[in-house]
């Protein structure tokens, strides 16, 4: 994932002390000087003020509008929003000074409501479609055009009780948002376990954190460290079903009003806009463009997936009705996929940790990147950071030509600590503009490891680090535009995981992990064997991940894509189930009422299978006997990264493909394990 600044609409909050603060030592570099709360604010609202100076100074601009005098000042007003909403984020969500994340987090929402009132300006919007587009280069011609399109998106161009009507829905959108997701949070649900037995086939440790009352029973809640252990170890068919309906049916009832409520004020919202449906305004800005491109895209994506899905389900019913277990139902799925996959694979997902230490993986990755992108990485001991357990790293480029050549700097914040927020996630920092600032990024982890334990890591943990550090690059090596609104992952929001899904690939070659996985305590090599049994037993189940990933944006998009009078969230839910899944649907599902990505990505949850898409396909341009030092990474980095948002994403996609992207690619991705030699 990335963090992107959230944009709560705040209307009416004031900036505060405007005009009376001055200007910081070196308002550039992120944390200099903002080691208390009282720093943080005075450099944050310096930044703020600065926006405000340079929008006054673009709307009073007299004359022909140009890229000079109009777009040049509106870019250097949405850099200082930037910097100043990327850096009270990071010191929100990681700073162990509760004061500086309490002044962080008071900070949040007047960054966000100065980010609103630009994006909301008539004034500007209409300086900047005065500039002529035919006078300008390719880059900034697609910069404005873009910026044009999300002003109209938003109603700036229509008329005042327009706007006014937009405005009121948006902040009704916001709060039934909101309502819908303190709905799930309060119905956090119980069940009672009568007998120990029951637990039978989950892990020790979890059997030991559940003791008994004294009347002997068990309280399990839906909380996921409870549940999802339950759901893929439980041996009890009866108690995975008991857990699977409670967790299924949080935020009913109440939640099935409001999100009916959200679906109407959305669809008003796209028709005062003039679209015909919610899911057309949502993709107007997005690279499948339409209700109708997200609609052929998830048509394929199931086509592409179908045959391997019901291979899979095929293996694994045969494997449990031996067993004894037949009928599988939806609550079933995820116990006997484990199970099949221990019993044909033979793998222990636990017994590669120890050739995964953290630093041994940190420099590994670090190895693997530069190889790829011809970059070298320079631990900067002396560097400011926000925490002692920070590493940050100089990034050089080793193309300029001559010596390497600075081209930004990266900071690792790996493990976990007091305070800090518990996801994994790649943000930017400082976006670049070519020729006056560099660009910076952020890791924000918590994998194990830092307190003097070596950290053996997951499977899965690898593959995370692959994945947000493919965020990390293109953040970095996208950091040389014209403007700071197209520096690094500032494409269409539908395209920003296709970078960092590709590098997840390269974790699978043997070559590259012996180059780095060796056991913490012997020093001995990742056998090859293991990594074999490792990456076919990861390789079953891709038919019905995609499948279940098709189920998810398709439900998304059919609440979305009609007059909401006409959506039945139940008959939707069930019939989505029977055409993507084998297993049987559990009645009493109620899944929407707490499918929160139905608030935050509306009908955009195909975004994971575009990007999936995406990634295999590029992946697939690489050569399997010479991943490192082919030159197809040279082209990738030169066609995908390095333009940053100068080019429509379906443009940097066919620069490097040579034609659009298409199924073929996945279809080989879900079948590997069947066509294995
Ligand atoms: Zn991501």
């Amino acid at each position: 994932m990335i963090r992107q600044m959230a944009m709560v609409a705040m209307m009416g909050v004031s900036l505060m002390a405007m005009g009376q603060v001055a200007k910081p030592v070196d308002p550039l570099h992120a944390w200099v000087g903002l080691q208390d709360a009282d720093s943080l604010a005075a450099w944050t609202n310096w930044h703020l003020a600065e926006e405000q100076r340079l929008v006054a100074e673009l709307t009073a601009a007299k004359g022909a509008r140009t890229a000079e005098n109009t777009l040049k000042l509106y870019d250097e007003a949405q850099f200082h929003l930037m910097i100043a909403g990327n850096q009270v984020n990071l010191m929100f969500t990681t700073h162990a000074d509760k004061a500086i994340r309490d002044k962080a987090q008071a900070l949040t929402p007047v960054v966000s409501a100065a980010s609103v009132a630009l994006s909301l300006n008539q004034e500007v919007y209409h300086a900047l479609s005065a500039i002529d587009p035919k006078a300008q280069d390719a880059a900034t011609k697609h910069y404005l055009e873009r910026q044009l399109l999300e002003y109209r998106l938003a109603g700036v161009d229509k008329d005042a009780a327009t706007r006014d009507k937009v405005k009121r829905l948006s902040d009704e959108m916001t709060q039934t948002s909101l309502e819908f997701s303190r709905n799930i949070q309060d119905d956090m649900r119980k069940v009672l376990v009568k007998d120990k037995s029951e637990l039978e086939g989950l892990p020790a440790d979890y059997i030991k954190r559940h003791a008994p009352a004294a009347d002997g029973t068990i309280t399990l809640t839906t909380d996921s460290p409870d549940y999802t252990p339950v759901m893929t170890y439980a041996k009890s068919a009866q108690l995975r079903r008991e857990m699977y309906l409670e967790y299924n049916q949080r935020g009913y009832p109440k939640n099935k009003t409001v999100l009916m409520h959200l679906l109407e004020l959305r669809q008003e919202m796209a028709t005062t806009l003039g679209f015909k449906t919610w899911a057309d305004l949502a993709t107007a800005d997005q690279m499948v463009g339409s209700a109708v491109g997200m609609h052929k895209l998830l048509n394929d994506a199931d086509a592409a997936s179908r045959v391997a899905s019901a291979r899979e389900f095929q293996m694994v019913s045969e494997f449990a009705a031996k067993q004894g277990a037949t009928n599988l139902s939806l609550s079933d799925s995820a116990y006997w996929n484990e199970q099949y996959r221990r019993s044909a694979y033979d793998f222990d997902s636990q017994s590669v940790r120890p050739y995964f230490p953290y630093a041994e993986v940190e420099a590994g990755i670090l190895k693997t990147a530069a190889a790829l992108f011809h970059l070298e990485f320079r631990r900067v001991e002396n560097a400011a950071v926000w925490n002692a357990s920070v590493h940050a790293y100089d990034v050089y480029d080793l193309l300029a030509g001559g010596k390497p050549a600075l081209a930004g700097r990266i900071y690792l914040d790996m493990h976990p600590r007091e305070g800090k927020d518990k996801w994994f996630s790649e943000s930017g920092l400082i976006p670049g503009v070519r020729g006056e600032q560099l660009p910076e990024a952020t890791l924000i982890c918590n994998f194990p490891g830092g307190d003097g334990d070596p950290g053996l890591m997951q499977y899965s943990d690898v593959v995370t680090y692959f994945h947000e550090f493919g965020h990390m690059m293109h953040e970095v090596l996208g950091g040389k535009q014209r403007w700071a609104g197209q520096s690094g992952i500032t494409t269409e929001g539908d395209f920003v995981e296709a970078p960092s899904q590709m590098l997840e690939e390269f974790f699978r070659d043997p070559g590259l992990l012996q180059s780095f996985a060796k056991h913490y305590q012997t020093g001995e090599v990742l056998p090859a064997a293991m990594i074999a049994k490792m990456n076919l037993a990861s390789a079953f189940g891709r038919g019905s991940w995609v499948q279940g990933q098709v189920f998810y944006s398709t439900y998304a998009m059919e609440v979305h894509d009609r007059d909401p009078k006409t959506v039945d969230l139940d008959a939707l839910l069930k019939d989505g189930y029977v055409r993507f899944s084998h297993y049987q649907f559990v009645d009493g599902n109620r899944l929407y009422a707490s499918f929160t990505h139905l608030t935050g990505y509306s009908s955009n949850y195909y975004t994971y299978v575009l990007d999936k898409v995406i990634a295999v396909d590029f992946f697939a341009q690489f050569d399997p006997k010479n991943l490192l030092e082919g030159p197809t990474a040279l082209r990738y980095r030169k066609a995908v990264l390095e333009p940053g948002s100068s080019k429509p994403a379906a443009e940097l996609v066919k620069d490097f493909l040579g034609r659009r992207e298409n199924m073929d690619a996945l279809k080989k991705w879900v079948n590997e394990e069947f066509e294995k030699p």
